[in-house]
């Protein structure tokens, strides 16, 4: 039986005032919701984690109802900037750290309860988490895996019929996630606005040493640790932006210094393209819109930087932070040629990318089909348009558009850009299955009848959603009218 084992968390290595220890509160009769076996399969390789997980052993463990944990458990503390204003303590309020679990490389992963009851920062709430957004949870951080986008990981999801109070009386859920470190830009925050110089010293020190090796040979570690989170922030959010996906809540409590995507609450990916587009009905003003994204992660940037402010010169600092949105367009470009199919670099590719989206704005097509079909055009000059992609355009291409497609295959037969090859190309970067409200919110539909097929199906199919498969024809459309009554909010 292959029971889970945690050891020391790396995290207790900083001292005791970053964290505290902590029990999960046990929930009634717990079950099994989901287990992805396909992660303990990646993880665990040589073991049979598909029969040897589900014991009771670790359903206990992994609902929070295990009597002893050993490690001791703890909940971390960090601050951090929500919607702009600081808010000076937040921390752990749902988010227990059991400990750390070496793979079968020997790579260390911290494995977290999310849901498990209350911790010291859970401040007036309840600790808990419910089903409905715990299936998002679980399914996003897979989805955003298969589409080779940085995230945590989801292990397994576990539930009650413990009743927890939100706009309405819903169920509790315990989600197991996993990542390399949940460390956020808000616990360098909640440091550096105590005033804890020296302790936010030994937090980079511990980010350098365990996550960032790299940065030990640099003149200045610090300054390479800054760059480096800046770059994969880059990098992550311009994967956002290229698959559509917004996160909804970019406060620099849910950045994590790994650039992994952290924290999924009311996050979407756009079904009709709309660059304004707020997947959070919490955020009235929009200020984490879907074209906000970048701005907000340079927003998130500088705030992180200011805290580096003891261990970095001003004058570099100011630079890594000017030169940050050219980090972040060089990584957008790279991606979007890559789903434009394109072989070479030019000048005029920023025009290009952003005269696609001036024309796909207020067309109502769908994003994520809209570039999977683009792949079956073909470089010559008045072929006809792929059927596929003129039937998202309910009045036909619009004329901004038909121009531009004209201009794309000007670009391709210029390049010797072979239509095949490029279709290829294209459908590995272009996703035809993503997370789509709709779809989460019917295997929701069925959970709550205690039906989970729908999970684990929906999520054998984002786990690989560039490849194609009869079997799950049922995700591939356009989202259905009454998706756009499907609300999401801050309330989980
Ligand atoms: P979020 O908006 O989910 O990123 O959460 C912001 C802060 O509120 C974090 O410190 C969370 O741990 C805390 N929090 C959110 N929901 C709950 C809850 N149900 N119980 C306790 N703390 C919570
Ligand atoms: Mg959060």
């Amino acid at each position: 039986m292959h029971t889970l084992n945690f050891r020391q968390p790396r995290f207790a290595e900083l001292p005791n005032t970053f964290y505290s220890s902590v029990a999960p509160e046990p929930l009634d009769s717990p079950y099994w919701i989901a287990l992805n076996h396909d992660l303990a399969a990646e993880l665990w390789p040589s073991a049979n984690p598909m029969a040897d997980l589900q014991s009771a052993e670790n359903l206990a463990a992994l609902s929070g109802c295990a009597e002893h944990y050993t490690p001791q458990p703890l909940a971390t503390v960090y601050s951090g900037h929500q919607f702009g204003v600081y808010v000076p303590r937040l921390g752990d309020g749902r988010a227990i750290l059991l400990g750390d679990a070496a793979d079968s490389q020997g790579k260390l992963w911290e494995i977290q309860l999310k849901g498990a009851g209350k911790t010291p920062y859970s401040r007036f709430a309840d600790g808990r988490a419910v089903l409905r957004s715990s299936i998002r949870e679980y399914l996003c951080c897979e989805a955003m895996h298969g589409l080779g986008i940085p995230t945590t990981r989801a292990l397994a999801l576990t539930g009650s019929n413990n009743p927890v109070y939100r706009e309405e009386v819903e169920t509790a859920a315990v989600l197991t996630r996993i990542a390399p470190s949940f460390i956020r830009f808000g616990h360098f925050e909640y440091l550096f606005y105590t005033g804890r110089e020296d302790e936010l010293k030994l937090l980079a020190d511990f980010v350098i040493r365990h996550h960032y090796p790299e940065c030990t040979e640099a003149d200045n570690p610090y300054l390479l640790l800054l760059e480096q989170i800046g770059r994969r922030t880059a990098q992550t959010v311009a994967a956002w932006q290229c698959t559509g996906f917004c996160h909804g809540v970019m406060n620099t409590d849910n950045m994590s210094v790994l650039g992994l995507t952290l924290d999924y609450g009311p996050f979407g990916f756009l079904d009709a393209y709309d660059r304004r587009h707020i997947c959070n009905h919490s955020d009235r003003e929009g200020r984490y819109a879907f074209n906000a994204q970048p701005y907000i992660a340079h927003w998130n940037m500088a705030a992180l930087a200011q805290c580096f402010e003891t261990l970095i010169p001003e004058a570099e600092l100011n630079l890594l932070i000017e030169q940050w949105p050219t980090v972040f367009q060089t990584a957008y470009l790279k991606h979007m040629r890559l789903k434009l199919g394109l072989l070479a670099e030019q000048a005029d590719d920023e025009e290009l990318v952003a005269d696609l989206f001036a024309a796909l704005q207020g067309q109502q097509a769908d994003f994520t089909l809209f570039f999977r079909h683009l792949s079956l055009l073909s470089n010559a000059h008045g072929d006809p348009l792929p059927s596929a992609l003129s039937a998202l355009f309910a009045d036909g291409i619009p004329q901004q558009l038909a121009l531009w497609l004209g201009r794309y295959r000007r670009r391709l037969r210029a390049e010797n850009n072979e239509a095949e090859a490029r279709a290829q190309r294209m459908n590995r970067t272009n996703p035809l299955y993503v997370l789509r409200n709709h779809l989460a919110e019917q295997a929701i539909a069925l959970a709550k009848t205690g039906d989970y097929r729908e999970i684990e199906r929906l999520r054998r199919c984002l786990a690989d959603p560039y490849r194609e498969r009869a079997e799950f024809a049922d995700f591939a459309g356009p989202a259905p009218a009454w998706a756009a009554e499907i609300c999401v909010s801050c309330s989980s």
